[in-house]
């Protein structure tokens, strides 16, 4: 159907690390949710990037794949079956992270870009707030981690999760989603949040765009909280 959108969430076995990357905590030896998975595909020597949506106190190594239309490394990605393995590395993204305080979290994301998001939350352990807001086309195509939102809002790893869907009925992008909560996201910046985007480039945009109107009133912008570290995005 026209809302099928290829994608899926590929987990990984963490290959064995050297003793050499152990010592140095190099490579697979340590990587957390937000940092790239690199896998240089058959037929090209330009390695592709893969935001990691677990980390290695997880166990495993997960990624969230759409497939491009005659894409190289999307479409020998999404063609792998269980059992089969892929040749990848390790690309630190210091940047993309939760900040190490107590303050509020928004993750904000569309379609693959669940995937980091989705790491955080699974991480969240110590139950800090975190909310998200995810947009997909459709419930019956995209909506990845749809289980795993509910069992993390019920068990207080998400304190709420709010999603918007661009082909139902409804259509809406996940920055509407953002302006109809513009209330509870100036009160959240106010107290200190940090939002972290991720997915594609329109999305950000978009995200950014309903930001700076709900930040205006408090005099904020979206590159003044860039600047401190409280916006940061992983956008391709
Ligand atoms: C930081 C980051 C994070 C990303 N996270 C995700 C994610 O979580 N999930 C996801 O689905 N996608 C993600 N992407 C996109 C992903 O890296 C790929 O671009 C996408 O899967 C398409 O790759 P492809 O090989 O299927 O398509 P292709 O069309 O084969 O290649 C995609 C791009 O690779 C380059 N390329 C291909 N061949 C060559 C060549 N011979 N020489 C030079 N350049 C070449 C071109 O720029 C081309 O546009 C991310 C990208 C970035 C930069």
């Amino acid at each position: 159907a026209e809302v099928q959108a290829p994608a899926a969430i590929l987990r990984f076995a963490i290959p064995k690390a050297s003793l050499l990357a152990r010592a140095t905590g190099r490579g697979f030896s340590r990587f957390s949710a937000g940092d790239l998975l690199g896998i240089v595909p058959d037929g090209s020597p330009v390695p592709r990037f893969y935001s990691l949506a677990s980390g290695y106190s997880d166990g495993f190594v997960e990624i969230c794949v759409s497939r491009h239309s005659g894409g190289l490394c999307s479409g020998q990605l999404l063609d792998l079956v269980p059992g089969d393995s892929a040749q990848g590395f390790i690309r630190r993204n210091p940047d993309f992270r939760t900040a190490h305080n107590t303050k509020p979290v928004i993750l904000i994301g569309a379609g693959t870009g669940i995937g980091p998001l989705a790491g955080f939350a699974r991480a969240n352990r110590r139950r800090r707030e975190m909310h998200l807001y995810f947009g997909a086309r459709h419930p019956d195509s995209d909506l990845f981690y749809g289980e795993e939102l509910r069992d993390w809002r019920a068990d207080g790893r998400l304190a709420s999760v709010t999603t918007a869907f661009s082909r139902t009925g409804a259509r809406a992008y996940v920055q509407d989603a953002l302006r109809a909560d513009t209330a509870r996201i100036a009160h959240l910046i106010s107290e200190g949040a940090q939002i972290l985007v991720c997915g594609g480039r329109d999305m950000a945009a978009g995200v950014a765009d309903a930001l700076a109107d709900i930040l205006a009133p408090a005099g904020l912008t979206p590159a003044l909280l860039k600047a401190e570290g409280r916006y940061v995005e992983d956008a391709y």
